[in-house]
């Protein structure tokens, strides 16, 4: 084939448009390769969900073309799709030791059966996987051992930044690769797909230094106990607590599942480096004096369910909140979660805590680039083309904004969408239809069977509550021998509502003998005559609409 015919293809199967379910496909002719396979979490509306995951159709229908797929880092907004994508399809993971350890403990964890093929990378490397040579170089992020990766294809490279920021001075002392982004951009790069998230902040994001600064300073000033509740994956941070606690002479206990899993999984990769006997069980360090201690835990969302959010109700087994506890909340909500987060901080503070949060600058700080960050990607990376990636569409057009300040003009920038084909030739580019894509829900152990027809339902129940007409009917004669009863959840108080539960039976009454008078027999209507008529009544007398469910029995 020559040249000249030669397609690639970039086509974001998530994270366009949103922040979350993260997949982006780089198909050069017959081979793909995916970047990232993450989740979401569910909108508030989405009644029951557990996450939201990318619609991979179009990665099941060319299944026989994927090389592989490529982990940036460890968020479950990139990973966290994994465990029902590799059901579909078996094909092999890239990434780095960290991102691969957390892979294994999420596949484990999910019962996860088929064997899977995991390549481990060690920044800088360069992979032949295909076609594709690919580079891997290293980023600095909220979670260590982030990535981005150069694509190099016959039609030039595609360079995916991955979740990123430059920090000068992170943690574990390994900054972002810049050597190796302006060597991409000297070699020439064809299209740039980079991090939007905070495209809309003006300046530079903090280091996370900043953050092990602000701790130091309150474990300088606490008397009692101090709690810190941080992200589980955040292992920068959590080093920085047990910097802090060493420094202080104070002990450690870890609480809350995924922190106490996460923290494992970096002690045993080497991730965290703790002085032996920092680390205690908590049932051994409640024995200890409360200025010797330090307890890390989930929560920093105010998760209903997290270790911190059941401290603060009094609901935990074994910490329980006391006046001269410090506790610091070493996150932001993530939008969504600030009414949790609220009354978590307000039970703490009842309980007689002294609560440092948000509000105080310095416990936390984004892991991801500001516009200033965004442009030196830009400028050292030197895209022909550009494509802003991983935001919500107003952080999109703030990042093209971005780009064209830096000098790309606007024909070559694509604002894309989930399913959207951005098509490359040898020396053209253009926006090239579209592929099915969209949102599967997850709930418990179905994916994808609850649908727009199921949530409107579960909204329904939780909004107006429902009711349950029984009636027995005489198959013979069509005359009602038993009820109609009624009963009703979530409705009204039944108790103080007597009336109208007999004016309902009524309703029900009149609208079976009307379809007696009319010969009705089949079922599908009378059940719908009878949740029509009584909607209606209900409707008028109370303003609510219920879920009525009538149940017919014939003898
Ligand atoms: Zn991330
Ligand atoms: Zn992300």
């Amino acid at each position: 084939m020559s040249k000249n015919e030669q397609k690639l293809l970039i086509i974001p199967l998530g994270g366009i448009g949103e922040i979350g379910k993260n997949m982006t496909v780089v198909q050069y002719e017959k081979e793909i390769l995916v970047i990232d396979a993450g989740l979401m979490f569910p909108e508030e509306e989405m009644l029951g969900i557990d996450m939201v995951i990318p619609d991979i159709t179009y990665l099941v229908e060319n299944k026989d073309l994927i090389k592989g797929i490529i982990i940036t880092h460890g968020h479950e907004d990139h990973i966290g799709a994994l465990p029902y994508v590799l059901q579909q399809i078996n094909v092999p993971l890239y990434g780095t030791r960290l991102t691969m350890g957390l892979v294994e403990g999420k596949l484990k964890e999910t019962k996860f059966k088929k064997n899977i093929a995991t390549n481990v990378i060690k920044p800088p490397a360069s992979v032949k996987i295909g076609t594709f040579t690919v580079d891997f170089f290293r980023v600095n992020h909220s979670i260590p051992d982030s990535i981005g990766v150069a694509i190099h294809t016959p039609l030039g490279t595609v360079c995916h930044t991955g979740d990123f920021k430059f920090d000068q001075t992170p943690v574990d002392g390994r900054i972002a690769d810049l050597h190796k982004l302006a060597e991409l951009g000297t070699r020439g790069v064809l299209v740039l797909l980079s991090d939007s998230t905070n495209a809309e902040r003006q300046g530079y994001t903090m280091s996370e230094k900043v953050v092990g600064n602000t701790i130091e300073e309150i474990f300088s000033r606490a008397k009692g106990r101090i709690i810190v509740a941080t992200f589980a994956s955040n292992i920068h941070r959590i080093q920085q607590v047990f910097d802090a606690a060493f420094k202080f002479g104070r002990k450690v206990a870890v609480v809350g599942r995924s922190m106490v899993n996460v923290v494992n999984i970096a002690l045993n990769l080497g991730y965290l480096s703790i002085p032996k006997d920092l680390l205690m069980e908590l049932d051994d360090i409640n024995k200890l004096s409360k200025e010797k201690v330090v307890i890390i835990t989930t929560g920093s969302q105010g998760e209903p369910m997290s270790a911190l959010t059941r401290m603060a109700m009094c609901e935990h087994k074994k910490v329980e909140i006391i006046p001269g506890d410090t506790v610091l909340i070493a996150a932001t909500p993530i939008p969504g979660n600030e009414k949790f987060v609220a009354r978590t901080i307000d039970h703490l503070f009842k309980q007689g805590a002294e609560v440092i949060y948000e509000a105080i600058s310095g416990v936390h700080v984004s892991g991801h680039a500001s516009q200033e960050e965004l442009k030196l990607m830009l400028n050292l990376v030197k895209p022909k083309y550009f494509i802003p990636v991983h935001g919500e569409y107003r952080h999109l057009i703030h990042h093209a904004n971005l780009a064209k300040e830096v000098g790309i003009p606007q024909e070559n920038i694509f604002i894309a969408e989930n399913g959207r084909v951005v098509e490359f030739t040898k020396d053209a580019a253009r926006m090239a239809g579209k592929v099915t894509a969209g949102k599967v829900l997850v709930d418990g152990l179905g994916v994808g069977d609850v649908g727009n027809i199921v949530l409107r339902d579960r909204k329904q129940l939780a909004q107006d509550g429902i009711l349950i007409v029984v009636v027995t009917i005489d198959k013979e004669t069509a005359e009602v021998v038993a009820g109609p009863d009624i009963i009703s959840r979530g409705f009204v108080y039944v108790r103080e509502s007597e009336e109208l539960m007999e004016q309902s039976r009524e309703i029900v009454r009149q609208a079976l003998r009307k379809c007696q008078e009319e010969e009705i027999t089949e079922w599908s209507t009378i059940k719908s005559q009878v949740r029509d008529t009584l909607g209606k009544f209900l409707f008028e007398q109370t303003r609510r609409r219920p879920m009525i469910l009538p149940i017919i029995m014939e003898v």
